[in-house]
């Protein structure tokens, strides 16, 4: 059995960490940490849910099924997120990883019913295409305060870093300096909250699990977010055509929009956002944005100052659509656009081998056809 116990919140130098134990009883544990914790700076004591072990439910539920052992949560959870975990959570995750295995959840109770809720309507700033779509329709161009989002977060939950590597850390700090100065420029707080989360990515690849890692932070501050956007990958059409493919790969892409829905608790909500776009029309509706020009955020390897390459995946399926729209020279200050010059041309080549396997190599050439853009032989 895992066993989820000690609940606290404390003070940790100028931060405050939510924390809790995490205890193989029947088997040695494999990772070298003995809790898990999010830690905020210390002035946001009060955004912790202490009442709770909703964040600390998802995570070593995925890891009781993966080394089959039942889970013990000794302390409260939301009775709507345990009632999710248990009937349908769990079926989700078996369908979505071979090596998972359907295990026993228990809780000591079940937290009160809120008394009050908090205002904040969040989402994340990682700079990134999808994450810069929610913020333009829902800060930018929403009217509705029910809807509109009033806070941004930067969680270093391992999305885009490793646990414990220095040179990682470098990176995060300078994309956490650049998402706090776009959020200074829209006039919304940004919120660094960090984790050991990804301390746990040992045993597997953590592109399995890192959102649940995402959604458990979330959970954590759900004394303070009454609801939060969480951008989408696909739109609705790739996550039904291509949601298969992301089998034992990459969880959102393969179940995003109906686990998300089954996340949150009384208190918090968390809203899949951004299905009705594909990610080149997200871009288009970006692009001449002064935000976009100045902090769009896509690239997935180290760089010294956490700027995007200019040639990896998400960097080239960045690129192309906006070499597409003739817009690579409103963007040679985020990017490396020189070196996408010496690979776009290998790069629009697999786009057309990978047409109607991969949804982005599909949507470019798709994208490409609609503005009369030559790049091959494409259809
Ligand atoms: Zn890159």
């Amino acid at each position: 059995m895992i066993e989820i116990s000690n609940l606290r919140k404390h003070a940790k130098g100028d931060a405050v960490r939510l924390e809790a134990r995490i205890k193989f009883l029947d088997m040695t544990s494999p990772y070298p940490e003995k809790t898990i914790y999010f830690e905020l700076d210390k002035k946001y004591a009060h955004m912790f849910a202490d009442d709770s072990y909703d964040a600390f439910i998802l995570i070593p539920l995925w890891l009781a099924m993966l080394h089959k052992q039942d889970l013990h949560i000794c302390g409260a959870v939301s009775k709507k997120l345990y009632h999710n975990v248990k009937w349908y959570v769990q079926k989700i995750f078996c369908d979505f990883c071979d090596a998972l295995t359907p295990v026993n959840v228990t809780v000591d109770n079940f937290t009160d019913p809120p008394k009050k809720y908090g205002k904040i309507i969040g989402t994340g700033i990682s700079g990134g295409v999808d994450s810069l779509s929610t913020i333009q329709d829902h800060f930018v161009n929403e009217r509705d305060t029910h809807f509109k989002i009033n806070a941004l977060f930067y969680f270093n939950c391992g999305t885009r870093s490793d646990f414990g590597d220095e040179k990682w850390q470098e990176t995060v700090s300078n994309r956490l300096a650049s998402a706090k100065l776009a959020a200074k420029e829209l006039g919304l707080p940004c919120y660094y909250l960090n984790t050991n989360l990804h301390a746990f990515r040992k045993m597997q690849d953590w592109t399995k699990v890192l959102y649940i890692a995402n959604y458990s932070c979330v959970l954590s501050l759900s004394r303070a977010i009454s609801s939060y956007y969480v951008p989408s990958g696909f739109n609705y059409q790739q996550m039904k055509k291509f949601g298969n493919r992301f089998r034992n790969n990459d969880m959102a892409e393969f179940c995003e929009s109906y686990l998300v829905p089954l996340i949150g608790n009384e208190r918090t909500d968390l809203i899949l956002d951004g299905g009705q776009y594909r990610r080149v029309d997200k871009l288009k509706k970006i692009v001449d944005w002064d935000i976009a020009k100045k902090y769009l955020n896509v690239c997935n390897r180290y760089t010294a100052d956490g700027s995007n390459c200019g040639a990896c995946d998400k960097c080239l399926m960045t690129l192309l659509p906006l070499e597409i729209m003739g817009k690579l020279d409103d963007y040679a200050g985020v990017f490396d656009v020189e070196e996408y010059r010496t690979k776009a041309e290998d790069y629009k080549r697999q786009c057309v081998e990978k047409y109607g396997k991969s949804p982005f190599s599909t949507e470019n050439v798709d994208f490409a056809k609609e503005n009369n853009f030559i790049i091959g032989t494409s259809k």
